[in-house]
């Protein structure tokens, strides 16, 4: 029996757009006292009409040029009928079978091969309010009625819970580089639902609906329990039932939470009080193509052909001000040591005090030999601390700077001079004697000279290049 795992997902995203997404109202409610950013139309007063954010619609179109989509010659917003609570009209404006963008892919990079997850759809609409409950009683909050929603379904092409959470990351990191969303799931930002199921010998499965997933550790751990969960009951002979499941993260399982029998029918149909759009038409497609930034799929490549590990690429890509940032200081030293310091200098306390200008002079400094690497650290702990720039610093710590080659060159002669005896064993053929030498001439320079270029400088005296 041959078990394959099939997940589809499906990811609601809140835009950060000024105002809502068919009123005027704040779009952001964060820290707002409930129900103060809402007005009769997001409330759902009858007899209001909604008119749609244009610059929803534009971020809409955007994130889905930048997942490889196409734009619809045609699209509109439909009515979808449930009752909740806190859905005041009684039915959420989204699209049906006119979203605004289809057909595109989002790559993804699982540990160094890259793959190709379709995108079936993103389209627009609008959130519900929240429920906040207290003791026996339920309270309505709002403040999020209206808010724009887009909507990305991926294919059902991702095949393990890590690419699942790898497909979560790289969308976030698109989302954040094209500035329409801040993208954070624990904030609700991002919020993702999944269809897994197992094919057994290519023969389609029985999808489970997965919801509750508030974090990528929960993304991958739902995934897995549900994997597992699957695979067990059909070695036992059990049929897998189609169903929606929650994860319950501080068990650590999925639950059931209903049944095929409650089956929605949501009675979709046009939303008659706003018209169709022709989105080609309205915007022009190809200027928003121009307006995508280079997004990370192809920061990495850049950064893979400037010589950096795949691993370093993906670090340094993910975040866009982390890109810009290692991209200005790359202008100016070898890439592979600016990766160095982005990552594990910067990387822990974000960017930071220190301009890319800086740290590329700081750096500049290292590679020519003038300071070493570890007089390099205490330098920039300084410059994080005050801000100053390093020859201000070099000057003011009366830091002795082993100017150049020739410098160098002395005090190798001296201590060759010095080590008769290693010298001899260094050119019998002891290559651990070279060592020795090497910290000698470290510590007459009291640990300021470049190591690399001592240990170029010796081996071309001792004679060998
Ligand atoms: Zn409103
Ligand atoms: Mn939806």
């Amino acid at each position: 029996m041959n078990l394959k795992t099939i997940i589809g997902l499906e990811i609601h995203v809140q835009l950060k757009t000024k105002s809502k997404m068919f009123c005027r109202c704040d779009n952001n409610a964060e820290g707002a006292a409930p129900n103060t950013l809402v007005c009769p139309i997001c409330m759902g007063m009858p007899g209001t009409l909604p008119v749609a954010n244009e610059k929803a619609i534009e971020w809409t179109l955007k994130t889905g040029l930048a997942l490889n989509c196409q734009v619809a010659e045609f699209s509109r917003f439909d009515r979808k009928h449930y009752f909740y609570p806190d859905l005041p009209k009684g039915y959420q404006i989204s699209q049906y079978d006119r979203p605004f963008c289809t057909g595109g892919f989002l790559e993804i990079d699982v540990a160094g091969d890259f793959k190709k997850i379709g995108i079936r759809r993103v389209h627009l609409e609008e959130d519900a309010g929240k429920l906040i409950h207290r003791g026996n009683a339920t309270l309505v909050d709002l403040n999020r009625a209206g808010t724009p929603l887009m909507e990305v379904v991926s294919e059902p092409e991702i095949n393990s819970p890590q690419e699942a959470k790898i497909f979560m990351q790289e969308l976030r990191s698109i989302l954040r580089y094209l500035d329409v969303s801040d993208a954070d799931m624990e904030k609700g930002h991002l919020r993702c639902d999944a269809n897994i199921s197992i094919s057994i010998d290519n023969k389609e499965g029985v999808p489970v609906e997965i919801k509750n997933m508030n974090s990528f550790r929960m993304v991958e751990r739902a995934l897995a329990y549900e994997e597992k969960r699957q695979k067990e009951e059909i070695e036992k002979g059990e049929k897998i039932e189609k169903e929606t499941r929650g994860w319950v993260d501080a068990k650590g399982v999925t639950i059931s939470q209903r049944g095929k029998e409650y089956a929605q029918d949501y009675r979709y149909f046009p939303e008659p009080d706003l018209p169709p759009y022709r989105p080609s038409k309205a915007f022009n497609i190809e200027n928003l193509k121009q307006e995508l930034p280079e997004l990370p799929a192809l920061k990495r490549k850049k950064y893979i052909e400037m010589g950096l590990s795949i691993q370093d690429a993906a670090v340094i890509s993910i975040d866009k001000n982390m890109a810009d940032y290692f991209e200005k200081v790359a202008e100016k030293v070898n890439p592979k040591l600016a990766a160095n310091w982005v990552i594990n200098e910067l990387k822990s306390d974000g960017i930071l005090n220190i301009s890319p200008e800086d740290l590329a002079a700081l750096l500049l400094k290292i590679e020519s030999g003038e300071v070493s690497g570890k007089i390099a650290k205490e330098i920039f702990a300084e410059m994080r601390g005050n801000g100053k720039k390093p020859d201000e610093i070099i000057a003011e710590k009366g830091i002795k700077q082993i100017g150049g080659e020739e410098e160098l060159v002395e005090i190798i002669e001296e201590v060759i001079k010095e080590n008769e005896k290693t010298v001899a064993d260094y050119k019998v053929g002891k290559k651990e004697a070279l060592g020795f030498l090497v910290g000698q001439v470290m510590k007459k320079t009291q640990g300021q000279a470049n190591p690399q270029l001592v240990n170029k400088l010796l081996k071309e005296k001792l004679g060998e290049n």
